[in-house]
C-alpha cells in the first residue's frame, strides 16, 4: 500500500504529490518538498496534523 499526499489538498497551490510506504516516510518527503518548494523552513505540528488528515491510501 502507498501512502499519497496531494500539496494541493495541505492548502498551498501546488500540483506537487508525495507518495511513500510509511506515514512517517511521507512526512519527511512533505517536509523536503515543503522546505524545498515553499520555503517552509518548520513542519509545525498543524501541518503534520494537516497532512496525516489529507492522506490518501492506496491500494
Ligand atoms: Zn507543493
Amino acid at each position: 500500500m502507498t501512502k499519497v499526499v496531494r500539496c494541493r489538498d495541505v492548502g498551498f497551490d501546488c500540483e506537487g504529490v508525495v507518495r511513500a510506504e510509511t506515514e512517517e516516510e511521507v512526512l519527511i518527503q512533505v517536509a523536503a518538498h515543503a522546505k524545498e518548494v515553499h520555503g517552509v523552513e518548520e513542519v509545525t505540528p498543524e501541518i503534520v496534523e494537516k497532512v496525516r488528515s489529507v492522506m490518501i491510501v492506496e491500494a
